[in-house]
Formats: structure tokens, C-alpha cells, sequence
């Protein structure tokens, strides 16, 4: 298995009930190791341009809103099959669904306000990563 990068997004309903540490500890525990962060409150381009896959479905306009409703934190997480690994440990979109133990299932409040994301495939993964960082600030 090959060392992968993946980007991850601990999203705002997250930031603003204060579980910034308890989900990178997730993140450090289940063996990813950070390589870049930072805490940013995107602006509605930033938020469309990185959602734009998503740009006709119906919760597009909200998730926006949400997405830039209040600071998120921006990684860069580097581990052996990471990408799965990282989507693994999230568990699935709607919190009601996600495996017991995982992100979502402890903190995602609904399928919207879901606590984080990350990345799905090698190639999403490597711009994600470039939409964010350049790749002299990926020191971890
Ligand atoms: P992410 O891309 O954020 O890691 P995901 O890959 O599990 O999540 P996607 O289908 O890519 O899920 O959806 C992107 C995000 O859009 C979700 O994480 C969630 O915040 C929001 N979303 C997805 N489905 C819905 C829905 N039916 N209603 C409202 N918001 C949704
Ligand atoms: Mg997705």
C-alpha cells in the first residue's frame, strides 16, 4: 500500500462547538500524520469552486451558506492508504448512518452540518489539496 495525501475540511457546525482537538486527535491516532493546516472562513467563490461537482444538486445554495458560515480548518493528511483510511474513520454522509466510533456518528449533526470531509479519490484529492496549499507549506 503507498503513502497517499488527502485533504481534509473540519467544517464549521465543528469549529463552533469547540471540537477542533477532539477530531484532529481522530485524525492522529488512526495514524495520519498533518502536513499542512490552517484555519480559514472561506468566501462564497472559495466555497463554490470546491464544491462545484456538487453545483446541481438541490442542497448546492445551502450547503454554501453553511460551508462559509463561520471558520472551518483546512488539512493536508499524509498516511498509508490514507484517502480510504481518512473516509473510513469519518464514517458515511448522514450521521445516522455512520459505523459507531466514527466522526460523524459522534459529533455530525445532520447529513448537512456533518462535522468534516474528506477527500474520495487519488485525483480529488491531489486538487482539493492544491486549492488550499501550496505545496511549500505542506512541512509536516
Ligand atoms: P464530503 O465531500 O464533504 O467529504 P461526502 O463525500 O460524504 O462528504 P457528498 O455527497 O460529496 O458527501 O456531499 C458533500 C457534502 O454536501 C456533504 O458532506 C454534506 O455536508 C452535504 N450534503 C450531502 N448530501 C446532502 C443532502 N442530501 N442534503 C444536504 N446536504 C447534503
Ligand atoms: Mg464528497
Amino acid at each position: 500500500m503507498a503513502i497517499e495525501r488527502t485533504f481534509s475540511i473540519i467544517k464549521p457546525d465543528a469549529v463552533e462547538r469547540n471540537l477542533i482537538g477532539d477530531i484532529l486527535k481522530m485524525i492522529t491516532e488512526a495514524g495520519l500524520k498533518i502536513k499542512g493546516m490552517r484555519m480559514i472562513h472561506m468566501s462564497k467563490e472559495q466555497a463554490e469552486g470546491f464544491y462545484a461537482v456538487h453545483k446541481e444538486r438541490p442542497f448546492f445554495g445551502e450547503l454554501v451558506e453553511y460551508m462559509t458560515s463561520g471558520p472551518v480548518v483546512v488539512s493536508c493528511l499524509e498516511g498509508e492508504n490514507a484517502i480510504e483510511n481518512y473516509r473510513k474513520l469519518m464514517g458515511a454522509t448522514n450521521p445516522e448512518q455512520a459505523e459507531e466510533g466514527t466522526i460523524r456518528a459522534r459529533f455530525g449533526q445532520n447529513i448537512q452540518n456533518n462535522s468534516c470531509h474528506g477527500s474520495d479519490a487519488p485525483d480529488t484529492a491531489r486538487n482539493e489539496v492544491a486549492f488550499f496549499f501550496n505545496e511549500d507549506e505542506l512541512v509536516g
